[in-house]
């Protein structure tokens, strides 16, 4: 082990503090292996976590190769009730300090350690909902001022904190990957963004990849780091507490790794990570697309019909779940995807479709050829008036298989579905070896 260890937080559990600490204090030293192991449960912890008996520390291992290449950034527990990606990552790290030939860096960062250590969710605000400009505006300048922030605000502004600073010392791209896990079980599968150089990632993990989440949930972090040019991957797991999520976790970890650049080929660790997603992924589909989601509102009474998984064939009009209203139904034939079999949370379930391999192989030619600026000639499509690289679709003129058309050239909606016009703006699409002049601001 390195002497730069020497300089790491002593205490197994980090508290939010309002001042900007990360956790990383300074890039670690370089060298073979370049190693710092940091145990994501210590053993003698203090403060909160110790009356618990958990512990967790922001810095969940950080190990950085003698030479320059990219940074794969690993966080897990952004929801507390999650611990899967963190046991996932603690066995990685291990393996890693033994001394791997490292290029660049790899960095696990856990999430909400507050609610990580009570095993819920959240404590008051869900802090994978609140990664958006105006927020972290706020966070980060009541940090600069010392006013004290509390619960999901503090963890807001620590993470990103800490972020910021393995991105400002990264010596090549940085990539993303963010691990989750459901109340549901089921299969394994990625979250993604689609844009090609998300999708360079995704496709390395043999799990189903489903796409257009972020077009339905606000504020979550890996929309805000792609939205800067980041490459980024969610990954779900599995049941938050099956003890094979953690193993998918670290499998989806261990290929990331090598996909990123970050491993070398060949490691006995990914070859067996990668046979274990696929034999876990046989019959479902490659890719899908999110078709609906079921919102709940405060005081809706949700409550799932039990017994469904990811993944589970439902049939138009099916019940699904009863809320105050009555019985909630499939609004159309698909899969559905993380029903919500927890108290905290606001989506109650999401359909998705299969989407076909000539989409995704049309969409990646089209492009390239940059049709976008063609987009104005159809009907009821014009520019947005202010936002840059934007169109405003009128839905009463313009015709279903327009809104596909952006989809297909990388476009996202943002806002709500249901209004008369949506915005669709063309995601941040960059090579992932291109990231200079990309900060977090
Ligand atoms: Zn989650």
């Amino acid at each position: 082990m390195s002497r730069a260890s020497d300089s790491l937080p002593t205490t197994a559990y980090d508290p939010p503090s309002t001042r900007r600490e990360t956790g990383l204090e300074g890039p670690p030293e370089e060298g073979a292996g370049g190693a710092r192991e940091i145990p994501a449960y210590g053993a003698e912890g203090v403060g909160v976590a110790a009356s618990h008996g958990l512990h967790v520390q922001r810095v969940l291992g950080r190990v950085r190769g003698a030479e320059a290449g990219p940074t794969l950034v690993l966080v897990a527990g952004l929801h507390g009730n999650e611990p899967a990606g963190v046991e996932g990552l603690r066995r990685v790290f291990a393996a890693l300090a033994a001394g791997a030939g490292l290029r660049g860096e790899a960095v696990g960062l856990a999430g909400n350690l507050a609610a990580l250590v009570d095993r819920k969710r959240y404590l008051r605000e869900d802090l994978n909902r609140m990664w958006r400009r105006d927020r972290l505006e706020l966070v980060r300048s009541a940090a600069e001022e010392g006013i004290a922030l509390e619960a999901e605000e503090a963890e807001l502004a620590a993470l990103d904190a800490a972020l910021s600073r393995v991105i400002a010392e990264a010596r090549g791209p940085v990539v993303v990957l963010d691990l989750h896990t459901t109340s549901a079980g089921g299969p394994s599968f990625g979250v993604l963004e689609d844009t090609l150089a998300n999708r360079d990632l995704a496709f390395e993990l043999p799990a189903p990849m489903v796409l257009g989440l972020e077009e339905e949930i606000a504020g979550i972090m890996t929309h805000h780091l792609a939205e800067r040019g980041y490459v980024t991957l969610g990954f779900e797991a599995g049941q938050h507490d099956d003890p094979a999520s953690s193993d998918r976790a670290e499998a989806a970890a261990w290929i990331a790794l090598e996909a990123a650049g970050v491993l070398p080929e060949g490691r006995a660790e990914v070859a067996r990570s990668r046979r274990r997603l696929a034999a876990e992924s046989r019959g479902l589909p490659p890719v899908a697309e999110v078709r609906h989601r079921h919102a709940i509102a405060p005081g809706d009474d949700f409550e799932m019909a039990p017994g469904f998984r990811n993944f589970e064939r439902v049939e138009a009009g099916q019940t699904l779940a009863w809320d105050r209203h009555g019985p909630v139904t499939a609004p159309e034939t698909g899969l559905l995807l993380m029903p919500l079999y927890q108290r905290q949370g606001d989506d109650g379930f999401f359909v998705v479709r299969r989407v076909r391999p000539v989409w995704l192989g049309l969409s990646r030619v089209l492009r390239r050829l940059h049709l976008e600026r063609l987009l104005s000639v159809l009907p009821g499509v014009r520019r947005h008036p202010e936002l840059a690289g934007s169109f405003l679709v009128d839905r009463r003129v313009a015709r279903w298989a327009a809104l596909e058309l952006f989809h297909l050239l990388g476009f996202r909606r943002r806002g709500p579905a249901g209004e008369r016009y949506l915005v669709m703006t063309r995601r941040l699409e960059r090579s992932s070896d291109d990231t200079e002049g990309f900060r977090l601001d």
